[in-house]
């Protein structure tokens, strides 16, 4: 499939984000469990309010797992998912996202600031990914795509194969360089530690397979 060139505003941003905006790379992880909580509270709420039946709270959650040999990070959750459209529309225009409107605003020295309070959102993954492949299903729908980039070149979206509702993150972490090392983020520890630091508030259970590692 072709690739898709994301809009001229969103790629220099992206750019602008990997090489010098953020010096917190450990907080992509806040920014992927925060969509993902919200995913589910989409789904949860409209769940309340529409009566659907084979939805328990109790079975929502958000799940991370490494896969220290391929170098991925995979973060998952049962919410709402999205479909081919949302794909497109939510993760395909950068500029699209508040925080960064926002951030655009300001002068430098105020986003660091406003870094410690506002959410940059989904594209903070390429912080520490060479790689980022969103797998979703949206709920109530038989088919599921791939949304896949390896940075401000462009995405690809293509059917993919999913079970059930809800999205999956697969991030390829980076290689160590000599100034930055990326290898802690397929550590259970150092990935515990920044779960509690920045998400300790997140009403879903978040679990952590190392199973693979
Ligand atoms: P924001 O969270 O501020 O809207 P993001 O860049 O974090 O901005 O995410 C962009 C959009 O992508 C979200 O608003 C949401 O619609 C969609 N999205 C991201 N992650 C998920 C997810 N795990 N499940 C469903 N939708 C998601
Ligand atoms: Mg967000």
């Amino acid at each position: 499939m072709a690739k898709k060139k994301f809009k001229a505003e969103s790629k220099r941003l992206l750019d602008m984000m990997i090489n010098s905006i953020y010096t917190h790379k450990e907080i992509f992880l806040r920014e992927l469990i925060s969509n993902a909580s919200d995913a589910i509270d989409k789904l949860y709420y409209h769940s309340l309010t529409e009566n659907l039946s084979g939805l328990n709270r109790d079975d929502f959650a958000i799940r991370l797992e490494v896969d220290k040999e391929a170098r991925t990070l995979k973060i998952s959750d049962n919410g709402c998912g999205m479909t081919q459209e949302d794909l497109e529309n939510n993760l395909g225009v950068i500029a699209q996202s508040g925080s960064f409107q926002f951030k655009r605003e300001n002068n430098k020295q105020e986003d660091i600031d406003i870094i410690g309070q506002f959410g940059v959102g989904f594209y903070s993954a390429f912080m520490v990914s060479d790689e980022v492949t969103v797998i979703s299903r949206a709920y109530g729908a038989d088919k599921a795509f791939e949304w896949k980039s390896s940075g401000a070149d462009g995405y690809t979206i293509e059917e993919a194969d999913k079970a059930s509702h809800g999205t999956d993150i697969i991030l390829k972490i980076k290689e160590n360089t000599e100034d930055e090392n990326y290898d802690e983020y397929l550590e259970g520890y150092r990935l515990q530690g920044i779960v509690k630091k920045y998400s300790d508030y997140i009403r879903y259970p978040i679990k952590m397979d190392m199973e693979r590692s």
